[in-house]
This record gives C-alpha cells, structure tokens and sequence, in this order.
C-alpha cells in the first residue's frame, strides 16, 4: 500500500474549502439533466483539472497514483457523480493523450486551456453500430493533400454538447486491423461537425451525452496525434488512465457512502436499538467495507504496476470489474439499509444506484475486460 505523504494529502484534500459551494442543490439539479457551469466554475478553481500534467502547460506535475488521489478525494467530497464524470473525461480524454502524443504545437495552443477548464474537451470512439467491437469503427478519415477529410457519427459522446475540442479515432486503414485507427483533435466549429441534442439518460445528469457528427470534416494533418495508424496505440494509453482516473473517483464516492450508512445505522432506531445492532445490517455493511477496501487496493496497486511499465492488462480489467461492481453493490446496499428514506429522491441515495449502474458499461463493459483476462490466461 502507498503511504501518501503531506503534499499528496494536499491534492486529495483540493476539494475540502470547496464542498459546500460544489454541493449545494445538487439533488434538485440531478432532476434539471442539464450541466452545472457554476459548479464546473468550482472545479476549474480548485486547480485539479492540472494535476496530472507538466507545469511548463499550467500543470501540476503530479504522478499517477497523486493524480487518482486527488480524483479519489473530489469523489469523497462532490455528490454530483455526474459532474464528477465529466471532470474525469475532460481530464483523460484530450488532456492526458494530448500531452503524450501531440506535437509541440497542438500543446502549446490547447493543452493551458484544457488544464484550466476553460476549453472543455471530448474523446469519440464508439459508433451507433460499433461499441464494445471498436476495431470495426466505420468513421472513415481520406487523405487530401495536407488535410484529411473525416466522414460518419458517433455515439454515447460525454461531455459532447458542451465541448470544445473532440479528440476523434477514426478508420485510416483497414477495418479490424489494429493499426488502422488514427485520432485527430478537432475544434467544436469545424465546418462539417456537429453535435446531437443531449441524450436523456438513467444516471449520471449533470454529465452531458451526444451524438456528434461528420460531413465532409475537413482536418490538418497537423491535428493528428501520434502518426498514421497509432490510434490502438493511444487508445490502450488512455482507456488504463481512463479507467483508473474514473473509478478513483468511485472509490471516493463509496468511502464516504460508507461513512453515511454507519452513521445511519448507528443513530436509527427500530425495536428499541439501532439498526446496526441487527446482524442482518451490520453484516451487510462490513461487506461494504470489504469492498471499498478491495477495491482501493486494487486500484492503487494496478497504478503501481502502470507506472512501472509492467504488462498490467489483467489488472486494469480485474480493477475495472472490481470497483464498478463494487460501486453498484454498496449503492444497493445503502439503499436497502435507508430503507424507505432510501428510496426516496431527497436523501441523495437513490441516484447513487442509478450513476453507479453505468460503471459496467462505459470505458470497456464487463464482460469485455473478462474476455481480455480470459484471453491473457490463454482461452
Ligand atoms: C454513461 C456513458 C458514457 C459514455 N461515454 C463515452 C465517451 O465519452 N466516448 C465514447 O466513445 N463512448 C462512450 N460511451 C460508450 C461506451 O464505451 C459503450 O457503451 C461501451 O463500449 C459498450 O458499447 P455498446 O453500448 O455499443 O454495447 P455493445 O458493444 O453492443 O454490447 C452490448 C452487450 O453485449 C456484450 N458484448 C459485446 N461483445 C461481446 C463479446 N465479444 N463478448 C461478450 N459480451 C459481449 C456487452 O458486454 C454488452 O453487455 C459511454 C457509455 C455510457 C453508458
């Protein structure tokens, strides 16, 4: 386990002088479905859009396993699990592999205002026909002179109609082969881009998603990321910081999910005694706490492998299943344990179950990251 020293308690803690400000309605806001601007203003305040990138950018020159801290820590202290999804994509869907990949140029004019939040960014990948089959993407970019010229459509785009810059994998080669994705970072006004309405979903509110669109998109060559053919590359790149970035935030979440059920269960009574005296509660609970304990080590320790280079693909799939799993169950439990408070809109618990059911789909489903380790093992 890490020992976090006093500078990383710091960015874990970047949200505390904040939460207050950043909480404020947000169970009545969950019902509007429509993206907070002044609580994002919050976010862009507290300095935590920076963490992970390198300060000649405005960055903050942190690590990995301090930036997931600091993630870990807004998940704790913002009960807007929407609004923190879309704080995990700004970061890790043009920031993180445009640091990585861009050219000097495409850092110098985007990276400072994607650190500071002022630009808001987006990644596309899935398709309305291609999800979890991403090597098939039918979105086809055509070479033309010094442009490329991007055809097709996307799905299920967070953050999509209220973003800046898109980062975009699109077909370059063949379909199916591994090197025929390329990504390219494209301004919202583009000619030939445009964006659906936001799409009405079960959880997740305050994060905006859309379908976004292309005609006839012109793009510099300039705008692409890494080289010709590299988008598997990159996307391997940032689906495991996607994935640890995210479900960083759920463990928060779920910490302090626990901290409230105990305290429930301590203060509630029934037959004379608090509910927590009842086995059939306490025990439930525990596991909850077995969960959240899991799956912090998992995540901590699979950024450990991440950092090291070591060959992590089993760990970033066994992390991923472990923590939204564990995200779902202990929202159902804390359901369960409120009882018929619980299921009510104005204690906050029952849109716990709906952001947390997402969890097992988005960044690789289930039963895509059980395939990846049953693949590793040799099935
Ligand atoms: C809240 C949310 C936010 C999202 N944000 C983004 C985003 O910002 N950018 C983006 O590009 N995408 C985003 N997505 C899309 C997400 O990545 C896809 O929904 C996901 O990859 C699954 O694709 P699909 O929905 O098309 O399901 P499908 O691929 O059609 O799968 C349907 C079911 O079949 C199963 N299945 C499919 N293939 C196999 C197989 N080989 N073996 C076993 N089971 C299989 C799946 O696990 C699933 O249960 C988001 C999705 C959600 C819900």
């Amino acid at each position: 386990m890490i020992t976090w020293t006093a500078e990383q308690r710091e960015f874990r803690d970047l949200m505390v002088p904040l939460a207050d400000e950043l909480n404020e309605g947000h169970i009545e806001w969950d019902e509007k479905e429509e993206f907070p601007y002044d609580k994002w203003k919050t976010i862009q305040r507290s300095g935590l859009l920076a963490v992970p990138f390198r300060e000649e950018w405005g960055g903050r020159g942190q690590s990995l396993p301090t930036t997931m801290y600091a993630l870990e820590g807004l998940g704790y202290h913002s009960r807007d699990a929407g609004l923190n999804f879309s704080a995990s994509t700004q970061i890790v869907s043009t920031g993180i592999p445009l640091q990585r990949f861009g050219s000097k140029a495409l850092k110098d004019r985007y990276l400072p205002r994607i650190l500071d939040g002022s630009l808001i960014g987006a990644h596309a990948i899935t398709e309305p026909d291609h999800g979890s089959d991403a090597t098939n993407i039918q979105s086809v970019a055509v070479k033309d002179g010094d442009d490329y010229v991007i055809n097709g459509s996307k799905m299920f785009i967070s953050n999509a109609t209220i973003a800046d810059v898109f980062l975009l994998y699109v077909r370059t080669g063949e379909a199916g082969s591994p090197l025929g994705i390329s990504v390219f970072l494209v301004e919202r006004d583009t000619p030939g881009l445009s964006v659906g309405p936001n799409i009405r979903k079960m959880g997740l509110h305050s994060s905006p998603l859309a379908e976004v669109f292309f005609d006839e998109l012109r793009v510099p060559a300039s705008n692409m990321l890494g080289s010709e053919g590299a988008g598997f590359l990159i996307l391997d790149y940032v689906m495991k910081r996607e994935i640890l970035f995210s479900f960083s935030i759920n463990l928060g979440e779920m910490q302090h999910r626990l901290e409230r059920v105990v305290a429930y269960a301590r203060s509630r009574e029934q037959f004379g005694r608090p509910i927590g005296k009842f086995q059939g509660v306490s025990h439930k609970i525990a596991d909850m706490k077995i969960a959240v304990e899991t799956a912090r080590k998992w995540l901590y320790d699979t950024a450990e492998k991440v950092v090291a280079n070591k060959d992590s693909t089993i760990d970033v799939a066994a992390t991923k299943i472990t923590v939204s799993e564990a995200n779902k169950a202990t929202a159902l439990t804390a359901l369960q344990i409120f009882g018929g408070y619980g299921y009510l809109t104005e204690h906050g618990i029952e849109k716990d179950v709906r952001n947390a059911l997402a969890g097992t789909i988005y960044s690789g489903t289930s039963e895509i990251q059980r395939n990846r380790i049953a693949s590793m093992l040799g099935l």
